[in-house]
């Protein structure tokens, strides 16, 4: 428990026991971003950049060249926002097609993807229409195939798999009106009755995206507590339900800013009966089931962020040409092509990330829990500052719906629908503010097992003798290292003159980074918890190396390729550029910032002291 007050505070004992417990407590495969943020680049890790294999990338390239005339031809991203429906047929030439299938095995009637081919397909997915990339992602990334596939048994699979993957869709439910980014907070009950042979399921579950249509729902419940070590543990239990079991409704559609074509409700459980075979894992597992299903499934989200940025890319890069104002092309102004260099750099490093993450993925010998939430945190924001930049290239029509553009008379470009569509994916699967806590535990995790017990307020003395004798054996070796500066990687001479510096910058900060997250552990101990803001700081900074890690490390694999293309590097290094000013001044702020004084003001807001501020409006 003192591993995890040190980070998620000692206001919610209940809850943090119960997260706690529910965390991969164990690292079975090496991280790169655990490593770095321990001051270790594993450069063998990523380099050279992990290229789709030749027969992998002629099962996308075969897949996409029959989705993408699909998309053209029958998916009208404008028309499902305005009517709020996917169609029918939309749906079924999806199914047609394999796409409710991309992620299950072959040997269960799926296209049994790679997860860079999936993710190339949600790129697709994502640069033409958010609400029917969320469909199928939801059906997939976290509805019922992807626990099925991790966790289910092999009756399971072969009662659920092949449905799922002709178009049966499924999918996830967690969240509650008081249990959101909390989910021990979980009122839905799951009780056993008939000596546990079945339990009667009752709650009601929100916002689960594609509840009102789903088949098939993944649903977490709390069953009856356990006793852990003397201790009443609650315990919460995941289970399939089938829309077609009594007591299951569906009582609401949810109408959202964007995603105008998602199905999305609130369900309701009355006394549903529902079969011990149905328990997904096992009881007391659903938790930590939800947790690792999100954190595989999320980097389904960065997948179709780039394909978002790109789309964003094209429309401002066309319109900064085209649009001429003071006698020049837009894009010739200054401030507006700062704006496009910007979105073409961060595009290609979020890119750059997926495809690494991917790759990583694939290879099923790395913990992804890192990489797939540093992507998701870093490509979410970095597209939302796109499409926020693209909104403003393209000036007023940006703010114009595609539907009244069209009406008199110009092109139908939908800005206006990305926007909408794109926020999103800072809240959904951890908010922004989650995941940098969710990173920074993670982060911390190896600090944590050797500085938990010296924290213990219960440790008896010789256990803190016996702790702080570990930690000084572990130390004495890793700390001075952190102030070293010389490179593992490899001849950074060889990514070439203008890729070697941010190489060698790489490695230096990530020293840099290990040593501050850990002079924070020691100065804030169980108090680190409430300065969010610095372990926000310490993760951002983070994801922008390991965003200018997979940039380099592509960067040079393209220009390998092609020496005579030196674009690639250009956008590397622009990118690298601005991400070590990020870097460098959130150093900055570690220790020098308003933090305290933005936090009290907070609190009198809060309490009513500075109400006589809203005088003056409605
Ligand atoms: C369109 C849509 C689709 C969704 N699909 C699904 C789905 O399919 N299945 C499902 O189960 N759920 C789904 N959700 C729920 C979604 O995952 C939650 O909205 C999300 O987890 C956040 O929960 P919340 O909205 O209750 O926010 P809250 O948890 O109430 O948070 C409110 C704010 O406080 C911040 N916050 C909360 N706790 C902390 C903390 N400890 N420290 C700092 N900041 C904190 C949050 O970041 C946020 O800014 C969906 C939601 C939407 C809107």
């Amino acid at each position: 428990m003192a591993n995890a007050q040190m980070l998620l505070g000692k206001s919610a004992p209940e809850a943090l026991e119960v997260t706690e417990a529910a965390r991969e407590a164990t690292w079975h495969y090496p991280s790169f971003v655990a490593e770095l943020f321990m001051g270790r680049v594993r450069t063998d890790l990523v380099f050279p950049f992990p290229e789709q294999d030749e027969s992998d990338r002629r099962i996308g390239d075969e897949f996409i060249i029959r989705l993408e005339p699909f998309l053209k031809e029958h998916v009208d991203p404008d028309e499902i926002d305005r009517t709020g429906e996917l169609p029918s047929r939309v749906i079924e030439g999806l199914a047609r097609l394999g796409c409710f299938g991309m992620k299950i095995p072959k040997a269960y009637g799926g296209l049994g993807l790679s997860q860079t081919n999936y993710n190339r397909v949600i790129t697709l997915l994502g640069s033409h229409c958010g609400s029917t990339t969320v469909w199928l992602s939801a059906h997939q990334s976290i509805g019922a195939p992807q626990p099925l596939v991790l966790f289910g048994t092999e009756e399971q699979k072969q009662r659920f798999l092949p449905r799922l993957a002709k178009g049966t869709i499924s999918a996830f439910a967690l969240t509650e009106t008081g249990a959101g980014s909390d989910p021990s907070n979980m009122l839905t009950t799951a009780n056993p009755v008939e000596g546990g042979e079945w339990f009667l399921l009752n709650g009601e579950k929100l916002w689960c995206t594609n509840g009102p249509v789903a088949e098939v729902v993944v649903v977490m419940a709390k069953t009856p507590s356990a006793m852990v070590g003397g201790k009443e543990r609650k315990q919460i239990t995941a289970f399939l339900v089938e829309r077609s079991m009594p007591g299951f409704e569906v009582v609401h559609r949810c109408d959202f800013m964007g995603l105008k074509g998602i199905q999305n409700g609130v369900l309701r459980f009355t006394n549903v009966r529902v079969p011990k075979a149905n328990i997904i894992w096992g009881l007391g597992l659903g938790l930590k089931l939800a947790l690792i299903t999100l954190n595989a499934g999320r980097i389904a989200i960065p997948a179709g962020c780039v394909g978002t940025a790109k789309r964003c890319l094209q429309i401002s890069r066309r319109w900064a040409k085209e649009r001429k104002q003071w006698g020049a092309s837009v894009g010739k102004h200054e401030a507006v092509a700062t704006k496009l260099g910007e979105m073409a750099a961060t595009t290609f490093a979020m890119d750059a990330m997926v495809a690494l993450s991917s790759a990583l993925a694939d290879r099923k010998t790395i913990d992804m829990r890192l990489e797939a939430s540093m992507a998701k945190l870093f490509c979410s924001e970095a597209c939302w500052r796109i499409v926020d930049d693209a909104v403003q290239i393209r000036g007023g029509r940006g703010y114009e719906t595609a539907g009244s553009l069209r009406a008199r008379g110009e092109a139908a470009i939908p800005v206006e629908r990305i926007m909408r569509d794109s926020r999103i994916n800072l809240i959904i699967e951890g908010t922004s503010q989650i995941m940098r806590l969710f990173i920074a535990r993670e982060a911390l995790d190896a600090h944590m097992r050797i500085m938990g017990e010296l924290l213990d307020p219960h440790e008896s003395v010789m256990g803190k003798l016996k702790a702080a004798l570990t930690a000084c054996g572990r130390y004495v070796v890793w700390y001075p290292q952190q102030w070293l500066s010389w490179t593992w990687w490899p001849r950074a001479e060889r990514f070439g003159p203008r890729l070697a510096g941010h190489v060698r910058f790489i490695e230096r900060t990530s020293h840099r980074l290990a040593r501050a997250l850990f002079h924070s552990a020691m100065r804030y101990q169980t108090r680190l918890a409430s300065r969010q803001q610095l372990l926000g700081r310490l993760v951002d900074m983070g994801g922008d190396l390991f965003a200018m890690t997979a940039a380099c490390a592509k960067a040079h694999a393209m220009t390998r390729l092609q020496p005579s293309e030196q674009n690639p590097v250009e956008l590397a290094d622009l990118f690298c550029r601005l991400a070590s000013r990020r870097i460098t001044r959130a150093f900055e702020q570690l220790h020098d910032n308003e933090d305290r004084q933005a936090y009290r003001i907070a609190q009198e807001v809060l309490d009513g002291r500075i109400d006589w501020l809203e005088e003056g409006i409605l």
